[in-house]
């Protein structure tokens, strides 16, 4: 009996591999073509300041519109086109499209919303980083300091001072870096002096386990530290009142995640942008210590 059912889960299993083996294979074909066949999109999240009660800026979110699939998530084709070096054009495209969209939804408005591109490592590699980000900021007119590059703590990981040589010149142009996903694996706290970023965002982990004393208890020196070396600090994944109250309690005053919205087309954006401005969240519209 037991080996027969032991067979039986061996040929589920050798399917199931085989299924996800497909469809990678599948994906890997098709995503040298998504560029081409206008399969993208960009979708854009707010990030919030509960001190002011205004948007900041937002977070451009790469979306997979496949045929086949339907759509795929970042997390799955993001690392396909790491490795098939396909990252570097999909990157150009999303750098291209964010800074003209932002370029757009800052005209007329008094105080103009960032907007952040998210950088892969690999693209480090290819040199081209540069060249990408100096031709969507002519192209668009954006000026420099209303794009923020955000790069996860792998980074550190790398050449750190080729990753710094890279930085350089865009910082020159005020182009702003944060790290992304802070605290999620690989933080090395040595390096983080060294790498030129202005903000910590601390990965929604933390918020997701905000019940948690102890994640409690590193969220609050994550914002000390961004304190120490005068970096801003937001939090990410922020879904509810309970993790607002305990974020303003800490002295985190921005915020991404679900609360305030899911990540957008730019239709919706506009017109979440055009709401923002009458209607206040009811946690974050009065102060929590008053
Ligand atoms: P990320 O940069 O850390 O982006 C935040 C992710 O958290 C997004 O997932 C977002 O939709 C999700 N999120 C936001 N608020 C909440 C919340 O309140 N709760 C929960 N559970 N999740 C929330 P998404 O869009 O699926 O992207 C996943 C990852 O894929 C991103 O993580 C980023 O690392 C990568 N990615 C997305 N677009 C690009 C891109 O254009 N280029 C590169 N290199 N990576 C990208
Ligand atoms: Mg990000
Ligand atoms: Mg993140
Ligand atoms: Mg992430």
């Amino acid at each position: 009996q037991a080996k027969h059912r032991g067979k039986n889960q061996y040929c589920l299993y050798d399917k199931q591999m085989e299924r996800e083996l497909l469809r990678r294979m599948e994906l890997e074909k098709d995503l040298r073509m998504a560029l081409a066949k206008d399969q993208f999109v960009v979708h854009y999240q707010p990030k919030w300041d509960a001190s002011s009660n205004r948007p900041i800026g937002v977070e451009a979110l790469l979306r997979w519109n496949h045929p086949g699939f339907g759509r795929v998530s970042p997390d799955e084709f993001i690392p396909i086109a790491e490795e098939t070096g396909l990252i570097v054009p999909i990157t150009r495209w999303v750098l291209g499209q964010a800074c003209r969209d932002c370029f757009e939804w800052n005209e007329g408005r008094e105080v103009p919303l960032s907007v952040s591109v998210n950088m892969s490592v690999s693209v480090f590699d290819s040199k081209n980083l540069e060249d990408m980000v100096v031709s969507a900021l002519l192209h668009s007119s954006l000026e420099g300091k209303l794009l923020e590059l955000e790069i996860t703590e792998t980074i550190v990981m790398h050449n750190v001072e080729d990753v710094v040589e890279q930085l350089k010149p865009l910082r020159e142009r005020g182009v702003l870096i944060s790290m992304d996903d802070f605290g999620a694996g690989y933080s090395s706290l040595g390096s983080l002096d060294l790498i030129p970023f202005q903000t910590l965002k601390i990965d929604k982990l933390y918020m997701q386990q905000s019940e948690s004393p102890s994640k409690r208890a590193i969220v609050h020196t994550i914002i000390m530290l961004a304190k120490q070396l005068n970096l801003d600090v937001i939090a990410e994944g922020v879904e509810n009142e309970q993790q607002i109250a305990f974020l303003q309690s800490a002295g985190c005053s921005m915020m991404q995640g679900f609360y305030f919205s899911k990540p957008m087309a730019r239709a919706d954006l506009d017109l979440w942008l055009q709401q923002s401005m009458f209607v206040s969240h009811p946690q974050t519209s009065q102060s929590m210590f008053g």
